[in-house]
């Protein structure tokens, strides 16, 4: 909280506010300006509410407080200074590393999924996705194949070594898909859906939370403190792309969001440029951007045959368009101090 006194408050004023606040129980700083003195204030969000008796805001000399605690407590900067590094089943994602994260939108086949797997570790990917519960615009479309995915995906990471995230879309699956996977993903459409969040703040598992794509920073970062306020701050931002009145890109990748969210929670920050864009001539321009703008990581759809995937085959890389990606990620982080994929 920081008192700003009005212009003409003497020194007297000053003193004497800076004593209430110390009986209030918090501490004062004052900063005595040329033309106004500010009061920064230490000790709870709202210390003097338990001065009794005495409206500090109303006192003439007093021209306005400013309340400055973040509502969201448990993800933001204001307790914890450095930005967090969580560990998916040992793989690192935080400031010291990039995390390359790719697999396909779908899992379809034991096969497909296998071979994804192998173009995942070929590109210096440190994780693998797939979607076995996936949240379609239509209901005729592929909805996912769920258990049976989710045991793909198990043998898969036998087989390749990667550690597994996948997304969850049903409160009721929670248990099931954390049974299988290493990290619960919580996709755009599920943003706010507070139950699941909750769910998925319980279930031990490191959480991979997109932001809604029609919803602020500070929605995003209330939607991970109901995923912390369970005892869980393994949490990991993604930058998906927002809804914009453009149309040429399914979404807009929202690039600021990289540095604005860092400053504001001590969370990493990946982005998804696949999810953003829809087109797979965008994915590797996009990702550059977000490794240059500081992301700790980005994810991408890979196929070993988009032409015929089940799910998004337009914005899935493969062959050079995944392997420029692979150059970009091992080079582009390095440059700006972290080890980059590979
Ligand atoms: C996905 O990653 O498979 C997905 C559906 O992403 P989003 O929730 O960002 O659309
Ligand atoms: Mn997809």
């Amino acid at each position: 909280m920081v008192i700003v006194m009005a212009p003409n408050a003497g020194h007297a004023d000053i003193e004497q506010v800076a004593d209430y606040v110390a009986r209030a129980g918090g501490s004062a700083f004052v900063s005595r300006g040329v033309n106004r003195t500010i009061i920064g204030v230490v000790g709870d969000e709202d210390v003097l509410a338990h001065l009794e008796g005495i409206d500090v805001e109303q006192l003439p000399c007093v021209a306005q407080i400013v309340r400055i605690s973040s509502p969201y407590k448990l993800v933001s900067h204001e307790n914890h200074t450095t930005t967090s590094t969580i560990s998916v089943r040992g793989v690192p994602i935080g400031p010291e590393t990039f995390t390359l994260i790719a697999g396909p939108c779908a899992v379809e086949t034991a096969e497909q999924t296998l071979a994804a797997g192998r173009m995942a570790v070929a590109a210096g990917a440190a994780m693998m996705r797939g979607g076995a519960y996936k949240p379609r615009t239509s209901p005729y479309a592929f909805q996912g194949l769920g258990e049976d995915a989710l045991r793909i995906l198990a043998d898969v990471r036998s087989e390749v070594g990667l550690p597994i995230v996948t997304e969850v879309i049903d409160a009721g699956d929670v248990e099931t898909v954390a049974r299988y996977a290493d990290m619960l993903q919580i996709g755009t459409r599920n943003m706010t859906n507070f139950a699941l969040l909750r769910e998925v703040g319980a279930a031990g598992k490191p959480v991979l939370l997109k932001r809604g794509f029609a919803s602020t920073y500070d929605e995003w970062l209330m939607a991970a403190e109901y995923v912390a306020q369970r005892g869980n701050l393994d949490i990991v931002l993604c930058e998906r792309g927002i809804r914009t009145f453009e149309t040429a890109t399914r979404n807009t990748l929202d690039v600021s969001a990289v540095p604005v969210v860092h400053a504001l929670s001590h969370l990493p920050v990946i982005i998804d440029p696949s999810h953003a864009a829809g087109r797979r001539d965008l994915v590797v321009p996009l990702a550059r951007a977000g490794m240059a703008a500081g992301a700790d990581g980005v994810i991408v759809d890979v196929h070993p045959r988009p032409e015929s995937a089940k799910c998004d085959g337009a914005q899935a890389l493969s062959g050079p368009l995944l392997e420029e990606l692979s150059q970009a990620a091992a080079t582009i982080p390095a440059l700006l101090g972290r080890r980059g994929a590979r």
